[in-house]
C-alpha cells in the first residue's frame, strides 16, 4: 500500500482533484494545510500562515475554535442529522429564535439550506412564487451591477456578467442590472426603476459592500433611499448578507446601517464561524402568508438533504455566542479602528488607490498604470511575495483586501500592515 503522509500530499491531490476557480493546467502553488489553530493555518513542513482572508470571508473566531468543537463533537454524539421535513430538533429552532432576535424586526421566519448560493436561489423562488401564489408572474429581477450572489443557475442570473457566467450566459435568465447608487444618480435609477416596477418580482443586492466584484462600497444613506424608493414601488427586496453579515461592516448585520427593512435576508460563510457548510434565507411574515394556504401547489417545494443539519446549527450557535460576547464585539471595533487608521496611511501612498474601508474589511487597488492582464500577471507575484512572507493574500483583479477573522491581535494586524507597505515598495516601478 502507498503511504499516505502530508508529504505526497500535493502529488497525489493533484492526480485526483479539482479545484475552485483554478485553471489546474498552469496551477502552482497547491500548499497542503495539516492544521489550522487561530489566526494561523499550518504546511505539511511547518510553515505557518496568517489566514487574514478568513479562509475565503467565512473564519470569525480562528481556525479550530475549541468551544465550536467541543459543541460539535457533543451534538455528533447527541444527533447528527434528521430528515427536516416532518421533524424538528433543538440546535435549528434555537437558532432561528436567537438569530431572528438580532434582525431587522419584520424578519419572520427562517428556511435552511446549504451555502451562499442556495440561500439565494430559495430567496429567488421565494418572491418568483409569492407573485405566483398570488396569479400574477412578474418576470424581470433587479440586480446591481458587478453583483456577485454566487454560482448556482439563479445565483449567477443575478450575478454581475463577467468571463465566469460567459459560457452559461444564454441559460440565465433575465435580470436589469442598475448602478449601485450614490448622491448623483439615485433620480436616475428611480426612473430606471419605475419604468418596469409592475413586472419587477425582486430586487436583490449585497448591502453596502460588494465583496467579490472587489470590495466596492457604497453609501448606507443612498442605499436606504433606493430601499424606500423600492418600497413604495412594491418591489420585494432580498438583501444578500452572505459576506457582510456577523459582524464584517462593524456591526452585527449591515442591515444595522440601514433603517429600511428588507423582505428577504440570505445567510452563510460566517454563519457557523466558517465552521461547516450552511445557509439561511430568512423572511418577513408577508412573504410567508402568501404560501400559507390549503392549496398545496402553493407550498414552496424547496429543500435539501441536509436542510438544518444539527451540526451545522449547533456551530452557528456556539459561533454567534462567541460572536457576542464583550470581548468579541471590543476586538471588532479594535480591528475597526486600526483598520481606519491605516487607510489613511495607505491613502497617501503612490502605489495605492481608492483605499477604502468599513468595519473590518479593508480593500485598496494596487495602481499598476498597465492593463488588466498585465496586473494578473503581477497579482501572482503579489499572492506569491505575501505567501513567503507568511501571509495569505488572494487579490482580486487589482484591488488588495483584508478581511481577518476577529481573533487577529493589534500586533498581527501591524505585521500585516507593515508588510503591505513592503511589499508595495518593492513592487514600485
Ligand atoms: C460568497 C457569496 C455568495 C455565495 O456563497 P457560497 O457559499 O460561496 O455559495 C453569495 N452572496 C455573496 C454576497 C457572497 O459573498
Amino acid at each position: 500500500m502507498d503511504t499516505i503522509t502530508p508529504t505526497n500530499l500535493q502529488e497525489r491531490d493533484k492526480a485526483v482533484n479539482w479545484h475552485p476557480y483554478t485553471q489546474m493546467k498552469t496551477a502552482d502553488n497547491i500548499i497542503p494545510i495539516v492544521k489550522g489553530k487561530g489566526l494561523y493555518l499550518f504546511d505539511n513542513e511547518g510553515k505557518k500562515y496568517m489566514d487574514v482572508v478568513s479562509s475565503w470571508w467565512v473564519t470569525l473566531h480562528g481556525h479550530s475554535h475549541p468551544y465550536i468543537a467541543q459543541r460539535i463533537f457533543e451534538q455528533l454524539n447527541t444527533l447528527e442529522q434528521v430528515i427536516f421535513a416532518g421533524f424538528t430538533h433543538e440546535p435549528a429552532t434555537q437558532l432561528s429564535e436567537r438569530l431572528l432576535k438580532l434582525l431587522p424586526a419584520n424578519q419572520d421566519k427562517v428556511f435552511y439550506s446549504d451555502n451562499g448560493s442556495t440561500a439565494v436561489e430559495v430567496a429567488l423562488k421565494m418572491c418568483i412564487q409569492y407573485a405566483h401564489n398570488q396569479g400574477k408572474e412578474k418576470t424581470k429581477i433587479l440586480a446591481f451591477k458587478n453583483a456577485y450572489h454566487g454560482d448556482t443557475f439563479g445565483a449567477m442570473s443575478v450575478s454581475g456578467k463577467s468571463y465566469w457566467t460567459k459560457p452559461f450566459e444564454s441559460r440565465l435568465f433575465e435580470v436589469v442590472f442598475i448602478d449601485t447608487p450614490n448622491a448623483d444618480n439615485l433620480q436616475n435609477l428611480q426612473s430606471q426603476i419605475k419604468d418596469i416596477a409592475d413586472e419587477v418580482a425582486c430586487f436583490i443586492y449585497e448591502p453596502l459592500v460588494q465583496g467579490a466584484a472587489g470590495m466596492l462600497m457604497y453609501n448606507a444613506e443612498d442605499l436606504d433611499s433606493l430601499m424606500k424608493f423600492c418600497r413604495e414601488q412594491e418591489i420585494l427586496m432580498i438583501q444578500d448578507e452572505v459576506f457582510t453579515g456577523f459582524g464584517r461592516t462593524g456591526r452585527l448585520f449591515a442591515a444595522n446601517y440601514l433603517t429600511e427593512q428588507p423582505d428577504i435576508m440570505c445567510f452563510s460563510k460566517g454563519l457557523t464561524g466558517g465552521t461547516m457548510p450552511m445557509g439561511i434565507t430568512t423572511c418577513s411574515k408577508a412573504i410567508y402568508e402568501a404560501f400559507w394556504s390549503d392549496d398545496k401547489y402553493k407550498t414552496l417545494f424547496h429543500g435539501h438533504s441536509f436542510t438544518a443539519n444539527p451540526l451545522a446549527c449547533t456551530a452557528a450557535l456556539a459561533s454567534m455566542e462567541l460572536l457576542l460576547k464583550e470581548e468579541t464585539q471590543m476586538n471588532i471595533k479594535r480591528i475597526s479602528q486600526q483598520h481606519s487608521a491605516f487607510v489613511k496611511v495607505l491613502a497617501a501612498h503612490p502605489q495605492v488607490e481608492n483605499a477604502r474601508q468599513i468595519g473590518t474589511i479593508l480593500a485598496f487597488d494596487f495602481k499598476t498604470g498597465h492593463g488588466t492582464s498585465y496586473f494578473n500577471e503581477i497579482g501572482k507575484q503579489l499572492y506569491n511575495e505575501f505567501l513567503k512572507r507568511g501571509i495569505i493574500m488572494r487579490p482580486l483583479g487589482n484591488v488588495m483586501y483584508l478581511v481577518p477573522p476577529y481573533c487577529a491581535t493589534s500586533e498581527e494586524l501591524d505585521f500585516v500592515y507593515r508588510n503591505i507597505l513592503e511589499v508595495l515598495e518593492e513592487f514600485i516601478g
